[in-house]
């Protein structure tokens, strides 16, 4: 027997036991007679004892052993003179007996501890030593038990667990597939699946009701960093529902979870359009731990004379509590980073709204007290906040002010990782119209509703029409999204025509689909929620690579198995896939 119990376990009331541990070295500490030993395994840490007035053998053997040797003891667990109370195990030691090197370590490339010395690329390359680092490990034991609360909640409502095929064919959904050659059929792949979406569709009409699935998805996008291009999802769908029994069902999920894994419960859960939610913090996905929502200043400035405001399209403000006391140097700060190329705004216009209640502006040349009075007013400034305005054509200065306002959140720390802010989007516009392609191309995707009161403008307004679409969002990212999906083979058809597919591109790509929908198709609707950042919100944090027990770097690449990698000749003729010499 290996161990008799783990290195997380002992307390005070084992103080006299016999105990046998296994576990790695994690550090040793030598003084004058004696050897303590920190044993670890993914349970925790327990410290072990030598001493030469018990065995000196014993501890010339101690000596000798590194860091990250595997080993077994066998002792009794005796109280510690000096109690660690950060420990768990920090009331006793175990005056080892008996010690048995399962395995010898070669010095690790980086300290096994909490703080590493290790860099990314470093770490990445032999991930299996990352993650016996506490932190790692926590992250991933994280997901563990987000996962099963998922299956438990989803399990409760009777949801049945489906899987999908992964070998599948290629399909427009936004990002590029991975494809696999196929060797039977020489000259014909399969793709991987960005989603099972068509899968859960056709579960549906075959009468399964309510499906889901923790399942791996793969899109070959372009590198941007914290993407993976392989990724999670809880993917779920349902039968007989309208929009309101999904919402309701899988904020129940994100309550659930919240309740679960952190002991929270969610009082809120405010929903938003759109349209509203663009208008109010420029973004599709706000944050909204915070205020500082938008306000329109376009009409208080005409005629003043102002030209960068007056020939812009937009002119919009967000105020800034407690911030009116901004030195010089912090203000050219902001306006260097309103500059920056990631954001491309020109300059950036201030109004401090004085304690006293005096305004100060960086206009005061072209707005008087009055005029910024009534600032403040449609801002709803304080006395004591600082009003920051920015103006350009719309579509820049919305992302700009959008991306203002999150730097302001962050600065003020008003963007806790303790709080968590759930609301959901909906009434997203169903399609979105390219002007390079000079086509629509459907917002979320093809197999998605247009809301019942607006399809009548498909054919004449398209770029009017509402989509039956909603999101998920956490603390400023989209966790989730899906939709109530047609289920009548000729609005699916007309969907596709408006997206610019011929009748015979559609039949061939979706022709499994439509027909599927000619043999009793029930009205249904789902969502998939991202898991990987679920998580990694879940854990506070925000990037989701350190969720994942082996991910991609930046570049895509598995550093540790180096994949992707090239194949043999006698692979590449098997696929038929051999350049051809002549
Ligand atoms: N399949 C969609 C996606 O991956 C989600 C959904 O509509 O359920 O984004």
């Amino acid at each position: 027997m290996y161990r008799t119990q783990n290195c997380g376990e002992l307390r005070a009331e084992n103080i006299s036991e016999k105990t046998t541990l296994s576990g790695w070295v994690q550090r040793s500490r030598n003084m004058g007679g004696m050897t303590f030993i920190d044993l670890r395994d993914r349970y925790g840490i327990t410290q072990l004892a030598f001493n030469e007035e018990w065995d000196t053998a014993l501890l010339e053997k101690a000596r000798k052993l590194g860091r990250e040797f595997v080993i077994q003891i066998t002792g009794e667990v005796i109280e510690r003179s000096s109690k660690n109370s950060k420990m768990p195990t920090g009331d006793v030691e175990v005056k080892v007996e008996k010690l048995t090197v399962l395995n010898e370590s070669k010095t690790p490339p980086f300290t096994i501890e909490d703080d590493t010395d290790g860099g990314d690329e470093l770490r990445m390359k032999y991930r299996y030593l990352d993650i016996r680092r506490k932190p790692v490990r926590e992250n991933l034991l994280l997901r563990s038990r987000v996962n099963l609360a998922v299956r438990q909640y989803l399990a409760n409502l009777e949801f049945a667990e489906v899987e999908t095929p992964f070998l599948i064919k290629s399909t427009p959904e936004g990002a590029r597939d991975f494809v696999v050659p196929s060797r039977m059929h020489g000259g014909e792949f399969y793709a991987l699946p960005q989603s099972p979406q068509t899968f859960k569709q056709l579960l549906m009409v075959g009468g399964m009701d309510k499906y889901f699935q923790i399942v791996k998805c793969f899109r070959d996008e372009d590198l941007r960093a914290d993407r993976q291009p392989e990724f999670t999802q809880i993917d779920c769908e349902m039968a007989f529902v309208e929009q309101e029994d999904i919402l309701q069902t899988f904020e129940g999920l994100v309550r659930h979870l919240l309740q679960e894994i952190k002991g929270i419960s969610v009082e809120e859960f405010p929903r938003m359009t759109y349209a509203d939610a663009m208008r109010k913090y420029g973004n599709d996905k706000p944050d909204i731990r915070f205020g500082m929502e938008f306000a329109d200043l376009k009409p208080a400035i005409t005629g003043s004379g102002f030209s960068v405001f007056e020939n812009a399209e937009m002119v919009s403000a967000i105020a800034v509590p407690g911030c009116a006391e901004y030195s010089r140097k912090q203000l050219d700060a902001l306006t260097n980073w309103v500059k920056r190329p990631q954001i491309g705004m020109q300059g950036l216009v201030y109004c401090k709204y004085n304690a006293d209640g005096t305004f100060k502006s960086s206009v005061d040349k072209f707005f008087n007290a009055d005029a910024l009075k009534n600032w403040a007013e449609i801002t709803g400034a304080k006395p004591g906040d600082l009003i920051l305005v920015l103006a350009g054509n719309t579509k820049l200065t919305t992302k700009a002010l959008s991306e203002l306002r999150l730097h302001m959140g962050e600065e003020l720390g008003l963007r806790n990782p303790d709080v968590f802010a759930p609301l959901w989007v909906t009434d997203f516009p169903l399609l979105e119209w390219d002007d390079e392609s000079e086509r629509f191309h459907a917002m979320h995707h093809p197999f998605t509703a247009p809301k019942p009161e607006d399809a009548h403008l498909l054919d004449t307004d398209p770029g009017k029409v509402r989509a039956n679409a909603y999101d998920i969002i956490l603390n400023g990212n989209e966790i989730g999204g899906g939709s109530i999906r047609i289920h009548d083979r000729e609005m699916q058809k007309r969907m596709f025509t408006i997206l610019g597919f011929t009748d015979e591109e559609a039949q061939k790509q979706f022709g499994f689909l439509m027909n599927a929908f000619e043999y009793g198709a029930p009205p249904h609707g789902g969502i998939a929620f991202g898991f990987d950042r679920l998580v990694a919100l879940l854990g506070g944090e925000e990037v989701i690579r350190d969720f994942i027990a082996f991910p991609k770097n930046n570049a895509g690449r598995d550093v540790m198995i180096d994949a992707p990698a090239t194949i043999s000749e006698e692979q590449l003729k098997e696929l038929t896939l051999a350049i051809q010499e002549n």
